[in-house]
């Protein structure tokens, strides 16, 4: 059973009061958390993609309820604390609930929401305690759900209540949906965490007294920017605290982390300053070098593939609950496809496919893709995912697996190629499709589109499908995804273009 710490030294002011989100933004990094209560104007506002995955999250939280029967919600928002409080504190003296979603909970100026407590009996029927439970829509225990645990505890036990364990619920993505109504017991494990939890507990008294204190100075604390910034979540004042860094700031090393941190312990604040003679990968060293590198093999590289050379990209949704029978929780499902087809006379001809209903897009999507691809030349994408996805989908519709199979057999991945055999210094080290559209083919980026990248594409598919009624929005999302996958597709044939190009440079072209 858990006992309470002591937090009675605690100074915490109520100006300064602390919630369970905000102990753990300043776990990550004190300035942010000083921020957050001081200066909350200079973050940076969650792109849609972000916002879509609290969507889902709130989804799965919802979801996860009807795993507790009888279990009643604190209806009180986050911004009414008083009247969370209260409705809190009646629940509990009533011994008809067995379960309490979102309790609110005050302990020396430290307030917590608790996403399920459900009450506990011994084999007898005697009341012997509560479960705390935190429910995540990850599928795995990480390191701040033991922390964010460890701040709830610290609090509710200081309340008064007795913890008889304490647990994250999480999906669990072994489980197969095999159609009708969801299985919760197989949906969401649960995971006994009290004596990891416990431990932490110990430390969260120091912690506390220690933000709280930081929060009553005049400034923010001198922390500069670094690895921490994005463990375990991006912070949102990255762009605050980098706005005076260096265009070639050593941070912006890509790779390996390890030797920019190095660099910055020397004293090197720039990628330009880094000493001859360090150790570097492949690709940080042609980034230090910083000149356009094109490789004698570029040509007949290129020279390889088949007319009719299809180009080929899919998005896909990854859905926490699974709808479909036969798919697991998060799987990738494939929603959409394009196909530029570039014949041997440098004609283009594009293909596209959407599947915009709620049910099972596989079977009709591989259909539709089949026609489009034929049986000649080869097919361009841009990264291993298209494989993946197509061999997914030859496990999942057995008849159509030998003309998948075949499909496999036609793909030339582009992204290996650039990346072993032409570097420009607008990459800047990165080979992502959105960093080298744009340094190569200046007049084709993704600025002018709706959507600009894939986990907006999916969380835009999601609200078209699952959530949106307004049939003008549902028109506006299917063209903005229409034309953003469009745009990679037509992006590989441009790149494909002046790779060539630039193989000229080289003389050897096959
Ligand atoms: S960007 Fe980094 S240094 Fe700045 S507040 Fe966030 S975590 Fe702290």
């Amino acid at each position: 059973m858990t006992e309470p710490s002591d937090l009675s030294s605690i100074p915490l002011p109520k100006a300064a009061r602390l919630s369970k989100s905000k102990f753990l933004s300043g776990l990550q990094c004190h300035k942010r958390l000083y921020l957050e209560v001081h200066e909350p104007s200079l973050a940076t506002k969650p792109d849609a993609a972000t916002q879509a995955m609290f969507d889902m999250g709130t989804e799965v939280g919802e979801l996860a309820r009807s795993r507790f029967p009888g279990g009643v919600l604190v209806a009180a928002g986050y911004r009414q604390s008083e009247a969370a409080l209260d409705q809190t504190a009646a629940l509990i003296q009533d011994l008809t609930v067995p379960a309490i979603f979102e309790g609110a909970f005050l302990h020396r100026g430290v307030l917590v929401r608790a996403d399920v407590l459900e009450r506990v009996q011994t084999a007898e029927g005697q009341f012997c305690g509560w479960r705390l439970i935190e429910v995540k829509s990850s599928t795995r225990v990480k390191d701040v759900h033991l922390e964010d645990l460890a701040v709830q505890s610290e609090v509710i036990l200081g309340t008064g209540l007795t913890l008889v364990s304490i647990g994250l619920m999480h999906i669990n993505t072994g489980y197969l949906y095999r159609g009708g109504a969801i299985d919760l017991m197989e949906l969401f494990s649960i995971q006994d965490l009290s004596e990891a939890v416990a431990q932490r507990r110990a430390e969260v008294p120091a912690r506390l007294a220690e933000m709280s204190r930081m929060l009553l100075q005049a400034q923010s604390p001198a922390i500069e920017p670094d690895q921490h910034c994005h463990t375990p979540y991006d912070c949102p004042f990255w762009e605050h605290c980098t706005k005076d860094k260096p265009a070639r700031w050593i941070h912006y090393l890509p790779g390996s982390k390890q030797v920019a941190s190095q660099m910055t312990q020397q004293g090197v604040t720039t990628i330009d300053e880094i000493p001859a003679g360090t150790k570097l990968s492949p690709i940080q060293r042609r980034v230090k070098e910083n000149v356009e590198w094109v490789s004698a093999k570029l040509g007949p590289v290129l020279k390889a593939v088949q007319y009719p050379v299809h180009h080929l990209d899919f998005e896909t949704v990854m859905l926490a609950v699974p709808r479909f029978s036969e798919t697991r929780p998060y799987q990738a499902l494939p929603v959409q496809w394009s196909n530029h087809i570039e014949a041997a006379n440098g004609e283009l001809r594009h293909e596209e496919f959407l599947h915009k209903n709620v049910s099972d897009p596989r079977k009709v999507l591989a259909e539709s893709l089949l026609e489009s691809l034929g049986d000649r030349g080869s097919i361009c994408v841009y990264s291993p995912y298209e494989r993946s996805i197509l061999e997914q989908l030859a496990v999942a519709i057995p008849s159509l697996k030998p003309a998948l199979s075949r499909i496999v057999n036609r793909l030339w991945d582009l992204f290996p190629i650039i990346r072993d055999h032409y570097y420009h210094p607008a990459f800047s080290g990165s080979y992502s499709i959105k960093s080298v559209l744009p340094a190569m083919v200046p007049s084709l980026a993704y600025g002018d589109l709706a959507i600009q990248e894939g986990g907006h594409a999916a969380s835009q598919y999601y609200r078209m499908v699952f959530v949106e009624t307004d049939w003008i929005e549902r028109a506006t999302i299917e063209e903005a995804l229409l034309r953003y996958c469009e745009r990679d597709t037509l992006a590989m044939v441009e790149l494909r273009r002046a790779l060539m190009d630039k193989s000229k440079m080289t003389g050897e072209t096959g």
